[in-house]
């Protein structure tokens, strides 16, 4: 049967590059990084190198970047060093943040001693940032934690404008960057920004490794107690292959940028066109201008129709999601475009088609046929 996979915000496959650089250390760096011999010191090696290689995307410091195991750990250690070891009374975020940060956050916030903000969503999906500057202007030590780009819309935060407000206002501000990273250029000179979030597989590396940017002078607290890995932050021998794999990734993404980003957007526009001529009544979930491989539609098909759509889809063949990956399986609405929708629009079939420069022109006509019969 025919494949098709437009789901790349839910994980993409590993570049080929990148598997032929793990293999490489898998044979290659097979000593403890924190053996004295030169078998260990040989990955030692790699994993350094991998961090040079990672601080120089972003424009930080190799020091100011940690490893962790994925996007959901490093969310959940920024969250918890804040309160625990920077004295942090108040933390800012969205209801339409990835549940890796909501949900710890409203765990915390039920035993912990800080008070938890959910900012309004505009209809365009955007956090209000004239709320978020009023609430900056009292003088409570706080931490504003706001997502790069939504991970079911596409809708995408202006981070520059955030950092300066933090700036302004002597917030620490953390940033989910899951679903940009890799996919656009990210300058921590540019952007004022302490904490940033990345996944290794989001961007054609591996699972199981992340990396955590952390802006020098911050102070930070170990997440596991243990040995002296990642300078007794994150105690655990480095899974050093996936390490290898996720600075060949975020390489190779970075080199090929400008030609993916031209591709996808050359195939948001063809769907667009597309779903315009098949459901004329189609809407856009968020902003028209959201991020160039995310695009949420609501069809305009009957209610009816919500529960199976994706179960048809999949019987062709054909990946795309309802919202995030965790919630695909169910058929509640999403808690991203419950900020955003009617309670009629809601029932109605939504779908998330996530884009990459894997994608062909041949891939969007198969989707659009399939939906013709649904
Ligand atoms: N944050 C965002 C915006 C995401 O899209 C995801 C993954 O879906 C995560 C965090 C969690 O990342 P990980 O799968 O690496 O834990």
């Amino acid at each position: 049967m025919k494949k098709v996979y437009l789901d790349h915000a839910a994980t993409t496959a590993i570049a080929p590059e990148v598997i032929e650089a793990m293999v490489s250390s898998l044979h290659n760096d097979f000593g403890n990084p924190s053996s004295t011999h030169s078998f260990g010191r040989q990955a030692k090696s790699s994993i350094e190198l991998a961090r040079k290689t990672i601080a120089k995307a972003i424009h930080a410091n190799a020091s100011e970047i940690v490893f962790t195991s994925c996007g959901t750990e490093s969310n959940n250690w920024v969250f918890r060093n804040a309160v625990a070891h920077l004295q942090i009374k108040r933390i800012i975020s969205s209801p339409t943040e990835h549940h890796a940060v909501l949900h710890t956050l409203e765990e915390m916030a039920q035993s912990n001693d800080f008070e938890l903000v959910l900012l309004k969503i505009q209809p365009n999906g955007q956090p209000d940032l004239a709320q978020l500057e009023a609430l900056l202007a009292q003088e409570v030590k706080t931490l504003v934690s706001l997502m790069h780009v939504n991970n079911e819309t596409g809708v995408v935060t202006d981070i520059e404008q955030v950092g300066a407000l933090c700036q302004k206002y002597g917030a620490v501000f953390h940033s989910d960057t899951v679903q940009s990273m890799g996919k656009t250029s990210i300058d921590v000179q540019q952007i004022p920004v302490d904490f940033l979030v990345a996944s290794a597989h989001k961007f054609n590396g591996p699972k199981g490794i992340g990396f955590l940017y952390i802006r020098k002078g911050t102070s930070m607290q170990p997440i596991l107690l243990g040995g002296e890995q990642e300078k007794g932050l994150r105690a655990g021998t480095e899974s050093v292959h996936n390490i290898v794999g996720m600075a060949k990734a975020l390489e190779i993404s970075l080199e090929q940028l400008e030609a993916h980003r031209a591709h996808v957007l050359h195939l948001r526009q063809y769907l667009l066109n597309a779903l315009q001529l098949e459901f004329p009544g189609f809407k856009i979930n968020g902003a028209e201008d959201g991020f160039y491989n995310i695009l949420n539609v609501l069809l305009p098909f009957a209610a009816d129709k919500t529960a199976m759509i994706l179960f048809h889809l999949d019987m062709k063949g054909i990946a795309v999601s309802r919202g995030s990956a965790c919630q695909s399986g169910s058929i509640s609405p999403s808690h991203v475009l419950a900020q955003m929708l009617s309670d009629d629009d809601l029932t109605k079939p939504s779908l998330r088609i996530s884009l990459s420069h894997l994608n062909t022109q041949e891939d969007i006509d198969y989707l659009m046929e399939a939906l013709k019969t649904v």
